[in-house]
């Protein structure tokens, strides 16, 4: 199935795409702009080995357009946006490389503001943050919040428990069997949580060291086979790798009772929320759960500063945004997804016509 950039914008309605290519440093990249209506478009800056450009784009797009939701939905105002290099991250990053980005962004005066993704790590958000200001994710000594692995976690593990809570009338995790996929930034933090709570955890990483380290550290189970892992017969299967796991080849082969995880776009589309509903799985929304990073790290932007107390007291109301987002889907009979997808909605909605009357308002026009 060929892709076809332009009618996938507009069937969504993005704004950009944008092209970065230096050949001097290797660098080929996309920076995706889905919509500014709430704030600038901000979302991480992803390095993975795509097989095509077709590849790289789509993933931008699909990403942008998911930190759209997540931050409207999160009560963030920030647009949603997303940018990919095509490269492996253990081999291919330079200073040169992610400097080269930093001017890119900063040519687009702030209409895109990047961050940490998976491939890159606050370092190099230190080397974009040398040519640009629009630097979301960086380390505390750069006036960001520091790493913010945990506080998705944290975030995840509340979005987990209000679904034990829905489908089991108890959000315990003491003897529920968890499929963690990726021991990654969310992942590793996610396991001592899980362990914590008295979970059973399965855990597989296509990188044998984070298993080993896993394995060494808590008593887990590794999963036998890391392609199947969606199909492990448990109640909870948790996405921490890549997105677009629940999809047509797998959706059906699904034995778990709640899909909760840190990945974004955990559905390939939307087609396949509404079949995990017909099928009875709960599937807690990606970017409701996920965006306890966000929610962290943009805390900085609210009145008197970062306050990581403040922050972490709204990740934790993530529960109760995931409680309310199954509770519309079930009085509306709408797939969880759907549900969050008009929640988000609803917000950018009336924020747009908030600002249209502030607009109407102009000092000129008074
Ligand atoms: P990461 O790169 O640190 O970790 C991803 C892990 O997944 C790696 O250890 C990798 O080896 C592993 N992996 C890749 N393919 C796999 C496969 N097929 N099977 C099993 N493991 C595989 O990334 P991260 O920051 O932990 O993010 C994980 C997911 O959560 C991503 O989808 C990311 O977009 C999303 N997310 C992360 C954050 C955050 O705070 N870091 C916030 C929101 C969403």
């Amino acid at each position: 199935m060929a892709f076809s950039t332009l009618a996938y914008m507009e069937r969504y309605d993005y704004e950009n795409l944008l092209v970065c290519q230096d050949r001097s440093v290797g660098l080929k990249a996309f920076i995706a702009i889905h919509d500014t209506t709430l704030g600038p478009a901000t979302g991480g800056c992803r390095m993975w080995p795509y097989a095509s450009e077709d590849e790289a784009i789509e993933d931008a797009l699909r990403l942008a357009r998911g930190m759209t939701y997540k931050y409207a939905a999160a009560g963030v105002n920030l647009g949603g946006g997303k940018a990919v290099i095509i490269g492996d991250p253990r081999t291919q990053k330079t200073e040169a490389l992610f400097r080269t980005l930093g001017r890119f962004i900063n040519r687009l005066g702030g209409a895109y503001i990047t961050g940490e993704d998976v491939g890159t790590t606050l370092r190099e958000m230190e080397y974009m943050r040398m040519e640009t200001p629009y630097v979301v994710t960086l380390p505390r000594a750069w006036g960001g919040a520091g790493p913010i692995s945990a506080a998705t976690a944290l975030g995840v593990l509340e979005g987990m428990r209000a679904a034990l809570q829905w489908v089991f009338g108890n959000d315990d995790l003491e003897g529920h069997s968890v499929a963690l996929q990726g021991l990654g930034a969310v992942g590793s933090e996610l396991l001592p949580m899980l362990i914590e709570a008295g979970a059973r955890v399965i855990v597989g990483d296509i990188d044998q060291e984070k298993v080993a380290r896993a394995t060494a550290s808590f008593d887990v189970e590794v999963a036998p086979d890391l392609s199947r892992m969606h199909a492990l017969d448990v109640d909870v299967y948790c996405p921490c790798a890549l997105g677009g796991t629940i999809n047509d080849d797998t959706v059906e082969e699904l034995a778990c009772r709640i899909v909760a995880g840190s990945a974004n776009n955990q559905l390939y589309d939307e087609s396949h929320g509404a079949r995990l509903k017909e099928r009875g799985i709960l599937y807690a929304p990606d970017y409701i759960i996920n965006a306890g990073g966000t929610i962290f790290d943009t805390d900085r932007l609210l009145p008197g500063g970062m306050n990581p107390e403040r922050a972490m007291e709204n990740v934790r109301r993530i529960g109760a945004t995931t409680e309310s987002i199954f509770r519309t889907a079930e009085d509306e009979n709408i797939p969880t997804n759907i549900a969050a997808d008009r929640f988000a909605e609803r917000r950018i909605t009336s924020v747009a016509r908030a600002k249209a009357v502030d607009r109407a308002f102009t000092p000129e026009m008074r």
